[in-house]
């Protein structure tokens, strides 16, 4: 690879554009489509999808002689314009037809394009059962964002072109089809039946779908229309448990959004081996079945809810207002993300709701330092998937929740729906938020664009505290530790209004809050106060997307964690307590721990308590297993596997052995015991064979809902990284016919386990990653890809570029060059640097030991002063 990954123009992040990567536009425009109809016919066992595609297309202007389509891999029969055969080309990726009379304005063309696709890899996707997986369901599902619909059926294809759609499909009985729209007949003929699907409502080309099996319809409804779940038979509970808040959901986007749900129905159809999570076909999303909840896993799992919120809002945030451009993707994409904070706001209250938006917006920072940083709207990329990630989803989201702080809950929604009636049925750009803010609010926000959306980056705070009690001033400095020293918003300052709370702990919680404009590298504030406050809260609600330090006294510091109403307050607090690491700071978070109101703020203090290198945290974080938070739980058990002693191991033992109600709860155990017994490999053998003989009954036990406790398992033996035993287990998991989730987990853990193999185990690593890489499933090609992007040889870089050379995926290309790049430094001085760390690793522990009993002693001679 080329230095591109560590460019330092981009202040030290990596840059977006890889090679090769150039401005895109939409192309011009020859005529507006108004009508598509696909009339199909399909051949399950051959995986054949074959029919004519009528197009009927209004031109935009007098003398177009030729019309050019996106058509990839298609094999085009014929084509007719208003009935009679025209002459055409087609190169394999596009269709040009001649047009016998050059093209007039009022006069639509009717084109007609005869054409079959044959085992397809893209576009349109044939799931049938095979020797390995013979139980799999006879399915037929489409995905078209973004540029897939060419892969079958030959159209304009891009987003910038709105037109109403019909499907027709002849298909083999006992199969359904769903597609777009209203169901207009269904026609029996001998042992086939057709199916005629027709959307009235404009909408682009990649939001047609097509989805077939024999499935089970759980019926629901809304206001009177159907709300269909499709899934598998036998998943009918799981349908009902996993999407039953549809409805409700329904009733309050419309609400929000100030239109109601447009279309004539709204069906949702869980399919095998789907590629993502959810894809939003106008009133037909597909989800993953994977998204199905037995009733064990809907103890903590929200997942599911999230995923049918966000699929949902699209049908306003993307079809109904569809995006023009893919570089405006964050539109859409942020606000279906900001949609889950919503309802989770509606379902679980606020701070459960600001907990989800702080996740979020780790979500994009974690991207901003490892991947990218990158302008939220960008039209220059290599291809357009690319624009898919944390940016568009967890920052729009971000994004999004900015504009309601500034204009307030109100205008905020009131802005919205002059977004969304102004705009339905047409296409928007970024700039058409703006002005529909500004035409309802007469709020400009363009400052906060300009900031957040059409630059990269965001704020990062450190905060420091100091009271002066003679003249009883608060001083507050605020440095902007991103910035390069330039003033009022240019270069890398950000200028904005912040909220800073003083509270004060009387019967109740009080606060007097002020707003100051932070817009300098470094900014000192004084505040008159009448009275020493008790705890310090800056930019109160968390509402702006940042990272943020800060730099308190240990009893502020404890007086946030306890008192702040804002949870995301108390942890930012309890992350700065941790840094401390001093006995009183255990202390605190212990009590948080134990009596914090709210889940998320214990999970949070459970993961600093594994931070301080003290023997006392142990005695703080394990009370933490007996939460009755599921949540809570897991996190201590996580926190723990970086506690390697025996009481640690004991305490978790206990979940792996006996269970808890929670899958994901088992699962963090098992993986958690793993890297207790593996790191203590050296000296105690016996207990490193006891877990891995332990994981391995697990294995052999535990299988059940989507592998999670499985997986569980598989990563604690991931662990063990000079184990040839666990090697071997790991592998024979990766083979063809294991379960599928349970499959990728082994395929990835071979990344971890490489690292202390020994050469011959490493070749057998390296070959059966080689042998996987065949295969063309975007899951397996993306879980090699991260098993290869963990490991430390150079062999690895070299099955990484033929990968992203075979692949016809943009994701698995653009992953593929990112890991190349990882096992470089991974290989590179990183190495060394392990090694150093290991050292001072070893050195700590015995540093921690003394300092516990320093610290213990010190706690006893305060007692007796
Ligand atoms: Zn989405």
């Amino acid at each position: 690879m080329p230095n591109f990954y560590f460019d330092t123009e981009n202040n030290g992040h990596k840059n977006f554009e890889l090679p090769g990567a150039k401005p895109h536009y939409n192309p011009d425009r020859p005529g507006q489509v108004e009508h598509i109809f696909l009339d199909l016919s399909l051949d399950i066992h051959n995986q054949i999808c074959c029919g004519v595609c009528h197009i009927r297309l209004a031109p935009v202007r007098n003398g177009i002689k030729r019309l050019t389509l996106d058509a990839v891999n298609l094999n085009i029969q014929f084509v007719k314009v208003d009935e009679s055969p025209v002459k055409f080309e087609y190169d394999g990726e596009s269709l040009s037809i001649q047009l016998t009379q050059p093209a007039k304005i009022n006069q639509p063309l009717l084109i007609a394009i005869a054409y079959s696709v044959e085992k397809p890899q893209r576009g349109i996707y044939f799931i049938q059962p095979d020797k390995h997986y013979p139980d799999k369901p006879v399915q037929v599902w489409t995905q078209g964002e973004d540029e897939d619909s060419r892969f079958w059926f030959p159209c304009f294809d891009y987003p910038g072109q709105l037109s109403t759609s019909e499907i027709r499909v002849r298909i083999p009985k006992p199969l359904i089809a769903v597609s777009n729209g209203e169901l207009m007949d269904i026609i029996e003929d001998g042992d086939q039946r057709i199916y005629h699907w027709s959307q009235q409502q404009v909408h682009p080309t990649y939001l047609m779908t097509l989805a077939v099996s024999d499935f089970a319809v759980v019926a629901d409804e809304w206001r009177g229309r159907p709300v269909n779940y499709y899934v598998e038979k036998g998943r009918e509970a799981d349908a009902k448990r996993s999407m039953g808040k549809t409805p409700r959901m329904m009733e309050y986007l419309s609400e929000k959004f100030g239109y109601p749900y447009v279309y004539p129905k709204y069906a949702q159809i869980c399919v095998d081996d789907f590629i993502f999570g959810g894809m939003e076909n106008t009133s037909t999303t597909l989800l993953t079945d994977k998204c199905l909840l037995d009733e064990r896993a809907s103890l903590d799992n929200r997942n599911t809810e999230s995923l049918v919120v966000h699929e949902l809002a699209h049908q306003w945030f993307g079809n109904l207002v569809v995006i023009k451009h893919w570089s405006h993707a964050w539109i859409k994409e942020g606000m279906a993300s900001y949609s889950e904070v919503m309802w989770t706001e509606n379902e679980y209250g606020v701070q459960d709701a600001a907990y989800y938006r702080l996740l979020e917006a780790r979500s994009y920072l974690s991207e901003d330092s490892s991947r990218y940083r990158r302008p939220m709207v960008t039209h220059v990329y290599r291809e357009a998937i690319e624009l898919y990630d944390r940016h568009i989803y967890e920052k729009g989201s971000c994004v999004y929740h900015m504009i309601r702080t500034e204009l307030g809950d109100e205008l905020f929604w009131k802005a919205i729906q002059t977004f969304v009636q102004d705009n339905a049925h047409k296409t928007v750009e970024t700039i058409d938020l703006l002005r529909a803010i500004e035409k309802t609010t007469g709020h400009n926000l363009a400052f906060l664009f300009d900031q957040y959306v059409y630059r990269g980056g965001h704020p990062d705070f450190k905060v420091a505290y100091s009271w002066d009690g003679d003249a009883k001033l608060a001083k507050v400095t605020v440095t902007q530790t991103q910035a390069n020293g330039e003033k009022n918003g240019l270069g890398d300052s950000f200028n904005l209004r912040i909220p800073i709370g003083f509270g004060y702990i009387q019967s109740g919680v009080e606060c007097k809050t002020f707003t100051v404009r932070v817009n300098e590298k470094e900014q000192s504030f004084y505040f008159p106060l009448t009275q020493k406050p008790d705890f310090i809260s800056f930019d109160i609600g968390n509402n702006y997307l940042k990272t943020v330090t800060l730099e308190y006294p240990i009893p502020e510091l404890k007086a946030q964690l306890e008192f702040d109403p804002n949870p995301i307050s108390r942890i930012y607090a309890a992350e700065a307590l941790a840094k401390k690491g001093a006995l009183e700071a255990i202390k605190a978070l212990a009590l948080a721990l134990k009596k914090d109101e709210f889940w998320g703020v214990r999970v949070e203090v459970a993961k600093q308590l594994a931070e301080i290198q003290l023997d006392q945290a142990f005695d703080a974080l394990v009370i933490g297993l007996e939460d009755p938070s599921p949540f809570v739980r897991k996190a201590v058990i996580q926190s723990l596997a970086k506690i390697k002693t025996h009481a640690s191991y004991t305490a978790v033992t206990n979940f792996v052995q006996n269970g808890d109600p929670s899958y994901y709860v088992e699962a963090a155990a098992c993986k958690t015991i793993g890297a207790i017994a593996s790191a203590s490999l050296q000296d105690q053998q016996p207990l490193a064979e006891h877990v891995i003989t332990l994981l391995k009954s697990v294995l052999e036990t535990k299988a059940g809902w989507n592998e999670v406790i499985r997986s569980g398992a598989i990563a604690g033996l991931a662990e063990f990284k000079d184990s040839e035993t666990a090697l071997n287990l790991l592998l024979e998991y990766t083979k063809l016919g294991v379960s599928k989730p349970l499959r990728l987990a082994a395929i990835r853990a071979l990344g971890k386990i490489s690292i202390g193999q020994s050469p011959t185990n490493l070749e057998r690593v390296l070959d059966r990653l080689t042998e996987i890489a065949k295969e063309t499933f975007f899951l397996t090609q993306v879980a090699v890809l991260t098993a290869l992007g963990q490991m430390e040889t150079p062999k690895a870089i070299n099955i990484l570029q033929s990968l992203a050379h075979q692949t016809s995926d943009g994701r698995v290309r653009r992953y593929a060059e990112e890991e190349i790049a990882k096992v470089q430094n991974n290989i590179g001085p990183e190495k060394t640097l392990r090694q150093l760390r290991d050292e001072v690793n070893q050195l700590k522990q015995q540093n921690q030991e003394l300092k516990s009993r320093l610290e213990n002693l010190e706690a006893k001679s305060s007692v007796l002063n």
